[in-house]
């Protein structure tokens, strides 16, 4: 089985970014048993891809495109593969909706320049895109199969990774098994250096992935059978849990949330919550999972200073003094919301969401958390940097996930003090 790559974008050619998409999957390709015999890179020219495109039919068995699949008019990848393949495009209503889901839940409306990327060629298959509005395609014609993808390494990666375990690999005969090590606290290039030996492997492979405000490993290992991959995987698990054990709050966790809940099932301990900035976020996304009313109590929304103090006791004076957003405060809140609530653990956000300060010197993604048990009360602070335009979203995001993680924590505390 052989495989040609072909990246597309005048930028790699000028040497204004670095061709790590090639990079990727010519890794990820040796693992599924697939050899590439040729990287091509080419501009955002239509001759000339259109010339690639043939040259690489003419000679391998898969052809891998990336790049050119934005809205914009310099995006021909779609156009001229589908050209070159003979297939026609027409409009994909269910890409549509898709795509028009994608702008809504961020708040935008869907500039109608997008529609392009609903644009299917004939008898394609659609590989969908998690983190981004471009669906990649797979198209099979004449005994040759030709996968075309978004640049963006962020929304690439995990497209390949999905047609490497379902279409390659299965050609090749090799089984491939992936664990996904999620993190929590630690950036993807802190985490990415402390772990960066393992990027050298070649079975398994580990790759670095960011996710908001989270980053995770990914190791990938091919073999004859589930059971020889996982024996692969397994010591380079424990490497990365001795190395970055601290920050990991699941194998193969679906969120943060999930692994707090099951956390907390295992333990048959309960928690509540008193929200300020992330308006209910927080019991939200506990509820979100299966089973949370065995560990959930209650969620108080706290917005106002008054209700801070009628419904959760926080003192009158402590908001006088060092105002809701304050280590004080969260601790208070804890505090009070597991008194009312009489859960093992009560948890606290209060925090600037932002998109302004609050004109005191505190910024917007000042945040913090409070974590009340029987083991005590602590706080955490945190500062995200985020403000301005759009900043609303992460900053909650960033609280309610540090919130999780900080009940996730306590449990482990109250496990351990048995
Ligand atoms: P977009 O919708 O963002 O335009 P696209 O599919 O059209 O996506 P390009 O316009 O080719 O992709 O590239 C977008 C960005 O993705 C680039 O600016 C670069 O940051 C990244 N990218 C593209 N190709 C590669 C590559 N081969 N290696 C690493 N990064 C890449
Ligand atoms: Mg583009």
């Amino acid at each position: 089985m052989t495989v040609e790559l072909i990246s597309v974008g005048t930028e790699i050619l000028l040497g204004d970014i670095v061709n790590t998409n090639a990079a990727y999957i010519s890794r990820l390709m040796a693992v599924c048993g697939a050899d590439v015999l040729h990287q091509n890179t080419v501009g955002d020219n239509r001759k000339r891809l259109s010339e690639v495109i043939r040259l690489a039919l003419s000679r391998a068995d898969i052809i891998i495109l990336t790049g050119g699949l934005g809205p914009t008019d310099d995006d021909i990848t779609t156009e001229v593969t589908s050209e070159v393949l003979g297939l026609k495009q027409q409009i994909d209503e269910d890409i549509v909706e898709t795509i028009k889901s994608y702008f809504k839940k961020r708040n935008r409306f869907m500039p109608k320049t997008n529609l392009k990327q609903a644009m299917r060629p004939e008898g394609s298959k659609v590989i969908e895109n998690n983190n981004g509005t471009a669906p990649g395609y797979l198209m099979e014609k004449d005994g040759k199969t030709v996968i075309i993808l978004p640049g963006p390494p962020g929304e690439m990666k995990s497209m390949i990774d999905r047609v490497a375990k379902e279409y390659i690999a299965p050609k090749t005969g090799r089984v491939i098994v992936s664990h996904n090590v999620r993190t929590f606290g630690i950036g993807e290039s802190d985490m990415a250096q402390r772990v960066s030996e393992l990027f050298d492997n070649e079975n398994p492979t580990v790759a670095p992935y960011a996710k908001t405000g989270e980053a995770l490993l990914r190791v990938t290992a091919s073999g004859k059978t589930k059971e020889e991959c996982e024996a692969l995987i397994a010591p380079v698990l424990d490497e990365i849990k001795e190395k970055i054990g601290g920050y990991i709050y699941g194998i193969d966790a679906e969120n943060i949330e999930e692994a707090t809940v099951e956390a907390l099932k295992e333990n048959a301990l309960t928690v509540s919550c008193a929200e300020s900035l992330t308006g209910g976020l927080i019991a939200k996304r506990i509820t979100d999972i299966p089973g949370a009313s065995e560990i959930f109590e209650c969620g108080v929304v706290s917005y106002s200073n008054r209700i801070k103090g009628k419904l959760l006791g926080v003192n009158e004076k402590t908001l006088e003094e060092f105002k809701a957003v304050s280590f004080q405060t969260a601790a208070e809140m804890a505090e009070g919301i597991r008194k009312l609530s009489s859960s093992s653990i009560g948890v606290s956000a209060t925090g600037i969401a932002g998109p302004d300060g609050d004109g005191t010197g505190k910024e917007a993604g000042l945040i913090y958390i409070g974590i009340a048990s029987e083991c005590g009360t602590r706080t955490v602070e945190i500062k995200t940097g985020h403000s301005g335009e759009n900043c609303r979203e992460y900053n909650r995001t960033v609280a309610a996930s540090t919130a999780l993680n900080e009940v996730r924590k306590e449990v482990i505390r109250l496990k351990e003090k048995g």
